[in-house]
C-alpha cells in the first residue's frame, strides 16, 4: 500500500518535511490546483498566476528527480474544486492507505487535515514545517509566562541561537542589535528604484497567464506584465541580485516612499519566501556574506536580517499562539465598511491612491506603504478589520493568512489590544509629509488640520486619540501626544473633530 503526499502551494521546497523518505517506487506527490483555494477570498490575478505557474514548474521538477507525481490542473475534467476531493481521488486511484503533510499555514487547513483521518478511515501524518526558523512549539516556550511579547528581544534570542552578526564574546557585531536610527531616511529629490530582473516566461507560465486570464479576469488586480520568478532557481538569481546591487542601500530608505516607485530598495522575495522558493536561513546567510565582505554596511545587514530572522518568525509565532480566537479580535471596535477607493484608486488622497494603484499593478506594495498609508487610513477611520484583513490577504502575491493577519490585525490596526505592538502605528499627514513625496501632488494640504483642502490624516489622527482615550491614554507612548491635544483649546478640539466627522461622512458617500 502507497500513501500520498499532498504538498500545497506554499510548499514548493524540496526540504520540505512531507518529502523526506516517501518511497519513490509507490507513494505518490499530489499537487493540486482547486478552486476552493484560488476563491475563498478572491486572490488577486497575478498571485493566482504566480503560485500556480511556481506549483506546475515544481511538479516537474519533482518528477526529474524521480518522484512519482499526481498534477491535477484546474480545468482537468473531473478536478472536484477542493483539497479533500483531490486527495479523495488519489486515494482511491492509488488504493494508498495513508496521507503525508506539512503542517499548513493557515489554521482553517489544519482542522480540515486533522478531520481527515475520520472521514478517509486512514491515518494522516503532519509533519512540523522545518523551513520557519523557529519551530511554533518553540515559539510557544519563549512566549510563556511573558506579559509582552516583545519581537526585539525575540529576535536577540534568534541571533544569538543561530550566530547571525555575532562576535565570538557573544556580542552583536557593533555593539548594538539595532540599527533601526540610521535606517529612516525620507526619500533624496529624483530618487528611483534600480533596475530588477524580469524573468523569460516558460511555455508552463503563458499557459498559466492564458488560465488566469479567462477563468479569473474579474479578481481585482492587474495579470499583465508578469515579472515574477516561478522556480527555485530563478529565486535565488533575484535574491542574488538584491544582495550584489540593493542591498547596500535598503537600510537607509526602508521607511520612505515615492511616486511612481513600488519597490525603491526592497528586496521583493517575500513571495518567493513564503512559497517555499526561497528559504530564510540561506538568505540571512547571503546577507551577513555581504556584510562580511565589505559588500553591505552593518544598517542594511542587520536591518535586512531583522525583518526575516525576527519580524517573520514572530508573526508566525503569533499567528499560531492566539489562533483560533484572533482573527476575531477588535479591541477598537471599528465598524466601517472599507471604502471603494481601495478597490479603485478612486480617491483625492493621493498616497492612498498611490498604495492603491502599486497594488493593484504589481500585487506588491512595500511595508510602509502597506503599515502608514492604507493600514494607518483604516485604523484611524476606523474600518472593520475583518474587511481590512480580508483585503490584505487577497490583494498582496506574498499573503497567507499566518503571516497576513497579524500583521494587519495586530501591527496596522491594534485590534489586537497590544499583543503585537506597543502602541498604534497611528500618524498624521505630517509623518507621510516628511517621508513621501506624495504630498506634493496632492489635492490636499499635508499642513493644515481644519478646512477644505486640509489632509484628512490630520483631523483624523487626532480624533482617532480622542475617541479612543478611555482605551489608550494609559499608554506610556501616546502620554505626549495626549497632553499635546489636551492643551489644545475646547473650540479647537470641537472644529477638529467636526472636521473628522465631516471627512468620514465624504469617506462614506464616495467623496474623499
Ligand atoms: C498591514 C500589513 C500586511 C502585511 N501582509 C504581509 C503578507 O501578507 N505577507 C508577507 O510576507 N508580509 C506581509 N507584511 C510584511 C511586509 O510588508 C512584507 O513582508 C514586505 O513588504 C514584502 O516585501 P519585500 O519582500 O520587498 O520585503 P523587504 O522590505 O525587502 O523585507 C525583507 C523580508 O523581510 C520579511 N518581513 C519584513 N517585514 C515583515 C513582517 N512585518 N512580517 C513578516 N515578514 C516580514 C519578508 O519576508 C520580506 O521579504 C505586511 C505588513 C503590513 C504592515
Ligand atoms: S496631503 Fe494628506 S492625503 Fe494628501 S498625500 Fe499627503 S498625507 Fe496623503
Amino acid at each position: 500500500m502507497s500513501a500520498v503526499c499532498l504538498i500545497l502551494g506554499d510548499q514548493l521546497s524540496k526540504s520540505i518535511s512531507s518529502l523526506q523518505g516517501l518511497d519513490k517506487a509507490n507513494d505518490v506527490v499530489l499537487l493540486c490546483e482547486v478552486l476552493e483555494e484560488a476563491t475563498y477570498v478572491r486572490h488577486h490575478q497575478k498571485k493566482i498566476a504566480f503560485i500556480f505557474s511556481a506549483m506546475r514548474h515544481f511538479s516537474e521538477e519533482l518528477k526529474s528527480h524521480g518522484f512519482l507525481v499526481r498534477y491535477v490542473k484546474l480545468d482537468d475534467p473531473g478536478n472536484t474544486g477542493s483539497l479533500e476531493g483531490e486527495v479523495r481521488r488519489a486515494l482511491s486511484k492509488f488504493k494508498a492507505n495513508r496521507i503525508i503533510v506539512t503542517e499548513p499555514g493557515e489554521y482553517r487547513l489544519l482542522q480540515t487535515f486533522k478531520s481527515w483521518p475520520n472521514k478517509f478511515g486512514i491515518t494522516i501524518d503532519i509533519g512540523p514545517d522545518t523551513r520557519f526558523i523557529c519551530d511554533i512549539d518553540e515559539f510557544k516556550r519563549w512566549a510563556s509566562g511573558k506579559k509582552q511579547l516583545r519581537m526585539e528581544y525575540f529576535y536577540r534570542e534568534m541571533r544569538n541561537k543561530y550566530n547571525f552578526l555575532m562576535e565570538p564574546n557573544g556580542k552583536p557585531v557593533g555593539g548594538k542589535w539595532n540599527f533601526d536610527k540610521e535606517n529612516r531616511k525620507p526619500p533624496l529629490r529624483g530618487m528611483a528604484s534600480p533596475k530588477r530582473l524580469s524573468h523569460k516566461k516558460s511555455p508552463i507560465t503563458l499557459e498559466v497567464l492564458k488560465l488566469v486570464r479567462e477563468r479569473f479576469h474579474d479578481h481585482f488586480g492587474a495579470l499583465e506584465p508578469f515579472h515574477f520568478a516561478v522556480t527555485q532557481s530563478q529565486a535565488l538569481k533575484e535574491l542574488q541580485h538584491f544582495i550584489d546591487e540593493i542591498l547596500p542601500q535598503f537600510g537607509e530608505y526602508q521607511d520612505a516612499m515615492v511616486a511612481g516607485e513600488p519597490y525603491l530598495y526592497h528586496s521583493l522575495i517575500s513571495s518567493y519566501l513564503n512559497a517555499g522558493l526561497l528559504l530564510p536561513l540561506e538568505v540571512c546567510s547571503l546577507a551577513e556574506t555581504a556584510y562580511r565582505s565589505g559588500k553591505a554596511p552593518l544598517n542594511a545587514a542587520e536591518g535586512f536580517i531583522r525583518q526575516i530572522l525576527g519580524w517573520r518568525e514572530y508573526v508566525r509565532g503569533i499567528y499560531w499562539l492566539h489562533m483560533p480566537d484572533y482573527g476575531q479580535l477588535n479591541y477598537l471596535d471599528a465598524k466601517r465598511p472599507l471604502p471603494e477607493f481601495y478597490w479603485s484608486a478612486q480617491t483625492r488622497l493621493f498616497c492612498v491612491a498611490e498604495a492603491v494603484r502599486h497594488t493593484r499593478d504589481h500585487a506588491y506594495s512595500h511595508h510602509i506603504q502597506r503599515l502608514m498609508i492604507t493600514g494607518n487610513f483604516a485604523l484611524l477611520a476606523g474600518i472593520n478589520p475583518v474587511e481590512v484583513c480580508e483585503w490584505y490577504l487577497l490583494v498582496y502575491s506574498d499573503a497567507y493568512e499566518w503571516v497576513e493577519l497579524p500583521n494587519t490585525l495586530g501591527m496596522a490596526l491594534f485590534a489586537d489590544g497590544g499583543i503585537m505592538a506597543s502602541k498604534p502605528y497611528a500618524a498624521s499627514g505630517k509623518y507621510i509629509n516628511r517621508m513621501s513625496n506624495f504630498c506634493q501632488q496632492c489635492h490636499y494640504d499635508p499642513l493644515q488640520t481644519v478646512g477644505d483642502n486640509a489632509c484628512p490624516f490630520n483631523a483624523l489622527y487626532w480624533d482617532f486619540l480622542a475617541r479612543h482615550e478611555d482605551k489608550l491614554q494609559v499608554n506610556q507612548r501616546l502620554a505626549y501626544m495626549y497632553a499635546y491635544w489636551h492643551k489644545q483649546s475646547t473650540e479647537q478640539q470641537l472644529a477638529i473633530r467636526k472636521q473628522a466627522d465631516d471627512t468620514l461622512q465624504k469617506m462614506d458617500t464616495g467623496n474623499l
